[in-house]
């Protein structure tokens, strides 16, 4: 019996990994052996259903200045938008009438948008139309997110990027992953299903950060986890950097589906803009959400947070939905039909 095997026999009877064991797992010569392991999970844990979230990314302007992303507040190449409240509504409007459960209303940290407003709207979202809402617009006070629950936001998307607190504090200048994980741990205590996530092939990361990564996210227990490579974005310092690999994104997300079985992983659209098969390779090592953009056109393309991206020209209601729908029945799979709720509010009714 291999050492890969060994651990996986040993988390099969229900242990908890160790630090050691993700280490070694994310170290395995034996990939295709982890990624079928990883496909198998994920059917016995949360069958065939895909979930689409429609993500609707409403403003790209950012007071942060994280040096891996395009909308950094330093980069005065970006032309900047904010899609006006109404624009927001039809653009739900239409992903719900595309027959989306879930929509996430995203944008870079945006004081413009108070608390007050995204209430009002995401409200507004509750009461017409019958989605699960995702928020994930950074760091905000407490009361902003009790304000946004209150409203009836279902959950929160806050990666912590990066389990690595120096590396963190290095690419996040002005805040720390302790603070990042306090947010996280308010989140969770207000009710809302939490996401996390990491980069992979973040500058200086090794497979023991990547480890800890993990280690972090079952200690959380988020209910989704966002694992997608870092590209390089030449608009920001990191623009030489090499960013992450198909490979080693691919291996980490396998590794995540087996110590977080339960957890929605998303094969994330930074992995379809790396490699043409990027969001179906992922299905198949573990993945079970597909997060479609239906930004309306002309503000999709300047949510450049890195280059690349795919999909910037299509409709998201008229061309997206339906290019991933049939992405994923070619992949065996099929499209959820209910909210795709978390595991830990399975039963919860939005
Ligand atoms: N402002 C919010 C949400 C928008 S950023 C926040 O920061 O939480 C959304 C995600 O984009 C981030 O969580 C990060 O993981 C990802 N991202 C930023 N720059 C990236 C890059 N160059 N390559 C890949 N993903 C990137
Ligand atoms: Fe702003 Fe989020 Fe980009 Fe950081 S990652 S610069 S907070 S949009």
């Amino acid at each position: 019996m291999t050492a890969t095997q060994e651990i996986l026999g040993r988390l099969e009877t229900g242990a908890r990994p160790s630090r050691d064991d993700v280490v070694a797992l994310l170290t395995s010569s034996e990939e295709q052996f982890l990624f079928s392991y990883a496909d198998k999970i994920r059917e016995r844990c949360l069958g065939d259903e895909v979930h689409l979230r429609g993500i609707i990314e409403f403003s790209n302007y950012c007071v942060k200045n994280c040096l891996y992303c395009g909308l950094r507040r330093g980069n005065r190449r970006l032309v900047r938008y904010r899609m006006t409240a109404d624009e927001i509504l039809e653009t739900a409007a239409e992903g719900a009438a595309a027959g989306l459960k879930t929509i996430v209303l995203q944008s870079g940290e945006d004081p413009h948008f108070t608390a007050k407003e995204l209430s009002r709207i995401i409200a507004v979202v509750k009461e017409r139309y019958d989605v699960a809402v995702t928020v994930s617009v950074g760091d905000r006070t407490k009361r902003d997110y009790r304000l946004m629950k209150e409203a009836g936001a279902d959950r929160y998307l806050l990666k912590h990027e990066t389990s690595d607190p120096e590396l963190f504090s290095r690419l996040r200048p002005g805040t720390t992953l302790q603070d990042r994980i306090k947010r996280l741990r308010w989140l969770k205590e207000l009710g809302f299903q939490i996401g996390s996530g990491n980069m992979v092939g973040l500058p200086g990361q090794d497979a023991e950060t990547l480890a800890d990564d993990i280690m972090l996210m079952q200690e959380l227990e988020v209910e989704m986890a966002g694992i997608g490579p870092f590209i390089p974005n030449s608009d920001t310092p990191l623009a030489r950097a090499q960013g992450g690999d198909v490979a080693t994104t691919l291996k980490v997300l396998a590794v995540a589906r087996i110590v977080l079985p339960n957890t929605h992983l998303p094969a994330t659209t930074a992995l379809g803009s790396i490699h043409p098969e990027g969001r179906q390779m992922a299905l198949a090592r573990g993945a079970n959400v597909v997060m479609p953009d239906i930004t309306p056109v002309g503000y999709k393309k300047l949510y450049r947070i890195y280059p690349n991206k795919i999909c910037i020209d299509e409709e998201g209601t008229t061309q997206c939905i339906p290019c991933i729908s049939a992405l994923i029945a070619s992949s065996g799979r099929s499209v959820g039909t209910g909210y795709g709720h978390g595991w830990m509010h399975q039963q919860r009714r939005t």
